[in-house]
């Protein structure tokens, strides 16, 4: 049984991923005369221009705010627009250390720099438009830390992002995750997938597989 992605029309906003790529799941844009369906792409850039210059500033302001760690509780409050998390300071900080050591771990600030500094807006956007599938909402990627912005709708139960649509969404690595295999095996990401060989290598052997544990079981 084919993986079908949840239907595009709900009323909350997605997770990581994009919001507006719904899967071509009946192949209207197959190309006249090819006789055959579209590959099913998931092209995550539009309606946002990323800038390489905002990417390069994003992702130096946000390794140098480590200095302002203490003052963390109240920007998380202001983003989320969710003062109990300024009020609830020391638990706050917690969370703070350990998702820092988990960016860290589970290779999100790896991931920025490679969207943001080693890669430009051009390389991510190709690497995207390669991409088959869709966020399937299951939170795997966000509850592998515990973000501090997910929600989770209480009717449907649905996971949703408090942030969804942020610079921080957009310049950290959700709204663009994942670009390639390694990415998809850091959070068992089920949505997602590239053909085998589709991710281009630079000179030198194949990785070594990483294995990285995986939150859920969705
Ligand atoms: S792990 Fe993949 S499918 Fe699940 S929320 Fe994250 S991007 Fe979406
Ligand atoms: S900000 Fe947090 S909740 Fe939102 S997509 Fe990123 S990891 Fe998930």
């Amino acid at each position: 049984m084919p993986f079908l992605p949840p239907p595009p029309s709900r009323s909350k906003p997605l997770v990581a991923a994009d919001a507006f790529s719904p899967v071509d799941l009946v192949g209207e844009s197959a190309s006249p005369g090819t006789g055959g369906e579209a590959p099913k792409v998931s092209n995550t850039v539009k309606g946002f221009e990323y800038r390489r210059w905002k990417m390069i500033l994003y992702t130096i302001g946000t390794i140098s705010q480590i200095v302002t760690l203490p003052l963390w509780p109240f920007f998380l409050a202001k983003q989320a627009k969710d003062w109990s998390i300024a009020r609830n300071y020391f638990g706050t900080m917690r969370y703070c250390l350990k998702a820092i050591w988990d960016h860290v771990a589970y290779g999100s600030l790896g991931r920025m720099i490679k969207y943001n500094i080693a890669h430009g807006p051009d390389y991510v956007k190709n690497r995207i438009a390669q991409r088959r599938g869709a966020c399937t909402r299951c939170a795997k990627c966000c509850r592998a830390f515990n973000c501090i912005f997910l929600g989770q709708d209480q009717s449907s139960g649905d996971y949703y992002c408090k942030v969804f649509g942020t610079a921080y969404w957009y310049y950290g690595t959700c709204g663009r995750y994942p670009i390639d295999q390694r990415d998809i095996d850091d959070h068992g990401c089920p949505g997602f997938s590239f053909l085998k060989g589709e991710t281009p290598r630079k000179n030198g052997p194949a990785p070594t597989p990483r294995s990285l544990p995986v939150v859920g079981n969705n």
